[in-house]
């Protein structure tokens, strides 16, 4: 069968299956898109296009699309000692409620509910492809938000990590190499975290206070440590899923659906190896154009509990 304008056959080639061009092992540069390939903007399709939402997210094609122009060497960000975000490592939600109301000091969940303010914070970043994407559209949208950084991706990308401070971001810590924390020596969970703020506070000059483990993975061993070296462990209570594979609109849907009064979103501003992370780049402007109108205000962690972002400065 023959797609409208194509001179292809799906059937034709049975022996040779046509497969979606894979942009992580793509050779560089990038080939040119065949000439039957038309962009559906997610927006403009159903169910968003039927329910009459405007079209207002200029942006989000040109942004897209630019990162397939990046050469390869650049899009590539240090791997997770623990792979990538997986449901496998993740432990129910029901053991972060547990955590917080055992140590509900140290863990924090979401901010007071009696107001409309809802902080995005963005996981596994900072990269040289998808950060800047994110940056760019919270610059247009006037959002600060919070950004927990993986300590040898601010090592490769010290440019980007030092403009989401320069943009009013907050910077917290997600680990050195974003092992699964639980499966470390005490010594090694002390090395992950500290190793990070040194490189954070070596580029910015601030040391994180914020402090999120890696797949939301705890254990009691891992919160003694974590609050011994003097941080706060910040959790969520809306999860986009932009890390299981889901679209834009199915991302944008997550967060809509269950966001409320002093929500804390989980989102992410960089991949795995091999993940991109255009649905949570394409659902974005959506997210905040939506709950704007819905009333909500955008703020950092910080503002939104009350807690410092950065520990304090040592004097002289
Ligand atoms: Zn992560």
């Amino acid at each position: 069968m023959a797609y409208p304008g194509s001179s292809r056959s799906v059937s034709s080639a049975p022996h040779a299956p046509w497969r979606i061009p894979d942009p992580w092992s793509a050779p560089d540069p990038w080939p040119a898109p065949e000439p039957w390939f038309t962009p559906d903007p997610w927006f403009l399709q159903p169910p968003y296009a039927w329910a009459g939402y405007p079209v207002e997210h200029p942006l989000t094609f040109p942004v897209v699309d630019a990162w397939r122009h990046v050469p390869h060497a650049w899009r590539q960000a240090p791997a997770h000692a623990g792979g990538p975000e997986r449901i496998t490592e993740r432990p129910p939600r029901a053991h972060h409620i547990d955590w917080h109301a055992r140590y509900p000091n140290d863990i924090i969940l979401h901010g007071p509910t009696d107001r409309k303010a809802i902080a995005l914070t963005f996981d596994d970043g900072p990269d040289d492809v998808w950060t800047p994407q994110i940056l760019r559209i919270l610059a247009q949208y006037q959002v600060k938000a919070t950004f927990f950084c993986v300590g040898q991706r601010v090592q490769q990308s010290p440019r980007v990590l030092q403009q989401i401070y320069r943009e009013g971001h907050v910077v917290g810590n997600h680990s050195w190499s974003h092992p699964n924390l639980t499966r470390l020596s005490p010594a090694e969970v002390r090395a992950e975290v500290e190793r990070t703020s040194d490189e954070i506070q070596r580029l910015l000059g601030v040391r994180p206070y914020l402090f999120r483990p890696p797949y939301g993975a705890l254990s009691d061993e891992v919160i003694r440590e974590v609050v011994a070296m003097g941080y706060k462990i910040v959790f969520w209570n809306v999860d986009s899923l932009d890390w299981a594979g889901l679209t834009g609109p199915q991302v944008a849907a997550n967060v809509l659906a269950h966001a409320g009064p002093g929500a804390i979103v989980l989102m992410h501003s960089a991949g795995g190896t091999g993940e991109g992370r255009e649905p949570t780049v394409q659902s974005l402007p959506y997210i905040i154009v939506t709950l704007r109108r819905f009333g909500y205000t955008f703020v950092t962690v910080p503002e939104l509990t009350g807690i410092p972002a950065y520990q304090p400065q040592a004097p002289g």
